[in-house]
């Protein structure tokens, strides 16, 4: 039942994507890029073999520039490996990707991470120990120069509610704040592309809940396109425009949440979703 290619639709809840990228790749994603100005993440076949173990199995996806996409599995499903492969921290064996038009790994070509322009706040969070949650926001915003650092710091620590520790170190902050500080560390540098692993772990529902939503406001407001891997079903199905659902390094199915969630092509994805999928009932594919 896994799906070859797959195309995360452009139409959905008030997401601002240009356009709709098809399914169809081929011919696309030379050296260059194919340049479209609507493309924002596009894997195209992704493998990673760890022994006998696929992380990614030919993984294909599709995200509008602009659009808020999710990846849910179970533990151990490829989620990360993705997130690493387009964060370009591993190499995938075999495939390609662009990011905002532009092919930053294939057969001919390998940007390094720090060119591709992404945000990335993983699992474990990397934070500076002997610095403070403003110099975490702050040094991003001045190595990107411009008149406007510090009142974009001042802004951002200000929207993810860290003002009252905004002196403090890692080590003095609770495990909520330090997450927070990382999302907004990775706001700071204003990347065209957003990846978050877990980015709400922490959380009680109702933290979950408000980081949630200032996640997607600021997603929003910068226009970045956000790929979040996430275990939690409630958080992709209410802060994404597009989810994927993967298992054994493989996507089952993609789209929007909703469709998604009310027609499960399998029995894997409808217990992953945590939907019903009666016998008798209508595969998609
Ligand atoms: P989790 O939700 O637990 O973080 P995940 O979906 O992110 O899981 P990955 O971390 O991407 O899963 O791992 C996918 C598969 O690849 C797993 O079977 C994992 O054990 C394996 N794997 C990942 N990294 C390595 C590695 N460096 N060496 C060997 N196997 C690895």
């Amino acid at each position: 039942m896994r799906e070859k290619s797959a195309v995360m639709p452009a139409q959905s809840k008030g997401a601002p994507p240009s356009g709709e990228l098809r399914g169809d790749m081929a011919g696309a994603g030379q050296a260059t890029g194919t340049g479209a100005c609507d493309a924002g993440i596009v894997c195209r076949s992704l493998n990673k073999k760890y022994g006998s173990i696929f992380a990614l199995r030919d993984v294909s996806l599709s995200a509008p520039r602009g659009c808020f996409a999710s990846i849910i599995g179970r533990s151990g499903a490829g989620k990360s490996t993705l997130l690493e492969a387009i964060a370009g921290l591993l190499d995938p064996d075999g495939g390609d990707i662009e990011l905002a038009g532009r092919t930053v790994f294939s057969a001919a070509c390998r940007i390094p991470p720090h060119k591709r322009n992404v945000g990335m706040v993983f699992e474990d969070l990397g934070l500076w120990n002997h610095l403070t949650v403003r110099k975490h926001v702050e040094l991003p915003t001045r190595k990107r120069g411009g008149a406007d650092g510090a009142s974009a710091a001042d802004e951002i620590i200000a929207g993810l509610d860290l003002k009252e520790v905004a002196g403090r170190r890692p080590g003095e902050l609770s495990a909520g704040q330090r997450r927070r500080c990382a999302i907004a560390r990775a706001l700071a540098c204003r990347p065209e592309i957003l990846l978050l692993d877990e980015p709400l772990g922490e959380f009680d529902p109702p933290g979950r809940r408000a980081v949630g939503r200032l996640i997607r406001q600021w997603h929003e407001r910068l226009a970045l396109t956000t790929l979040m891997v996430t275990h939690h079903v409630e958080d992709a199905l209410g802060l994404s425009d597009y989810i994927a659902v993967m298992d054994s390094g493989a996507i089952l199915q993609s789209g929007a949440p909703e469709e998604v969630h009310s027609r499960p092509s399998c029995e894997a994805v409808a217990s992953l979703l945590d939907a019903d999928f009666p016998q008798g009932g209508t595969r998609r594919d």
